[in-house]
């Protein structure tokens, strides 16, 4: 093999570089399991953003980075060989450790950094791990709608098939603003989709986009469906530290009656301490459910970034004696409440979120010029598409298209709506509502 590739590196060497650039590139029929993804929304509408100088309140990252004892950390970690190799595939045990500590008490159990705790390649991959440590080929696994994008592809990829439930908005949704939390999942509905191949339900709370944070009462009759037919919960906690006042506490299936048992939780050290490019996550769970999720995923990544899971481990050892997050959602919360005004002010109703950093926005009254020019690409996708676009290229503030969030029969659901994000300093949310202030003339 080894004396293969030199030979047919050196006859390529051979010829020239004029040559080699009339040769048709080879074709290859890419694996069904990909060859029919769509562009992601995340690679449109960033790029677009850049080139337009908008301001970029679509992808959900931070334009600030994480607490100092946080980059600190990063940085002494660099400097320390040990730090730079291999970590424990299932997390280094500094990070093990402070995550049991800070859990713990969340859970209400003292949590096994051995069994009951797996650091994984941010939570995307600790979602494609438990699918690919629990799907068979037709597994069905009951998402709600709208969803996280990423789930669908994990799961497919992984041989199993979504089957939809949606979160209804009450219908004064499209005059008035509501809260996240009238957003609601009809438990009947829910009832209804489950067959002899359901394997497993997928929670989001707080729910991107829409903010919601899933009560206990609506959280223990999704336990009890899933307990009747004896599902897995994989529930994705990754704004868990974000949640707004009047909630006091965040509510988690894992902690409710006997859901523990059926449960894995993910979290994410990006969402936490402001830094989504290092992707940290992790997964806490009862022994018997991690251990096909870090069977799974010790043949796909095999261990995590280890200088970052050092530093994430340090940002939750400081939030033992520290206000961090109490800090943070102090800042989060002013945020919400700036651009919140601008979309009262010019008459949008929007939902407004319990937790998380997106304001899911009723796009119905603005009505952008008729004869506008779209890109072809834009006419294969939902309405909301054109919508962020123009928003984008003309207002100067790029929003997120929530039909990326529906199956395709569904995106005319989303097609009044657009997500913008608050995960930015002042300066930038205060640029940005200026810039808003310009809708108004295209407002009915
Ligand atoms: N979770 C972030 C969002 O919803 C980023 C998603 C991504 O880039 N894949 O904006």
């Amino acid at each position: 093999m080894f004396r293969r590739s030199i030979l047919l590196y050196s006859s390529c060497r051979r010829l020239s570089s004029s040559s080699l650039s009339r040769m048709t590139p080879p074709r290859f029929t890419p694996a069904q399991r990909v060859a029919k993804f769509d562009q992601d929304v995340w690679s449109i509408f960033t790029p677009l953003a850049a080139e337009t100088k908008a301001i970029n309140l679509g992808q959900g990252f931070m334009n600030f980075g994480p607490p100092a004892v946080v980059q600190n950390a990063a940085k002494e970690a660099i400097e320390r060989v040990e730090a730079n190799q291999y970590s424990h595939p299932k997390g280094r045990p500094r990070l093990r450790n402070a995550l049991a500590a800070s859990y713990s008490p969340e859970f209400n159990r003292q949590l096994d950094p051995e069994t009951e705790i797996l650091v994984t390649a941010g939570a995307n991959e600790a979602m494609f791990a438990t699918f690919a440590g629990y799907l068979d080929e037709g597994s069905e696994v009951i998402v709600m709608e709208p969803f996280f994008d990423q789930y669908i592809p994990n799961i497919t990829m992984n041989g199993g098939k979504p089957v939809y439930v949606p979160l209804r908005a009450p219908s004064h949704a499209t005059t008035q603003n509501i809260s996240s939390s009238e957003w609601r999942l009809d438990t009947d509905e829910l009832q209804s989709k489950i067959t002899p191949r359901t394997k497993m339900i997928v929670l989001n709370t707080p729910h991107n986009p829409i903010g919601k944070v899933f009560d206990e009462d609506e959280l223990r009759a999704i336990g009890k469906v899933a307990e009747q037919h004896d599902l897995i919960i994989l529930t994705d906690e990754v704004y868990d530290r974000l949640y707004y006042p009047p909630l006091t506490k965040f509510p988690r299936i894992a902690a409710l009656d006997e859901f523990w048992n059926r449960t894995l939780t993910v979290g994410s050290g990006g969402k936490s301490f402001a830094s989504t490019g290092w992707r940290i996550g992790w997964l806490i769970g009862p022994e018997h459910l991690i251990k096909y999720a870090f069977a799974a995923q010790t043949r796909v990544v095999f261990c995590v970034n280890s200088p970052c899971q050092e530093a994430i481990a340090a940002g939750l050892e400081a939030s033992l004696t520290q206000p961090l997050f109490k800090d943070q959602t102090a800042n989060y919360l002013q945020k919400r409440a700036k651009l919140s005004k601008v979309f009262d002010d010019l008459g949008l109703p929007y939902t407004s979120p319990q937790g998380a950093y997106y304001i899911l926005v009723n796009t119905s009254k603005i009505r952008y010029p008729a004869d506008y020019v779209f890109p072809d690409i834009l006419h294969q996708r939902g309405d909301d598409f054109k919508m962020c676009y123009w928003l984008t290229k003309e207002i100067g503030v790029c929003a997120i298209p929530p039909s990326e969030f529906y199956m395709k029969d569904h995106w005319p659901l989303a097609k009044d709506f657009a997500r913008f994000a608050f995960c930015k300093t002042d300066d930038v949310l205060d640029q940005a509502v200026d810039r808003l202030k310009a809708l108004k003339k295209y407002i009915l």
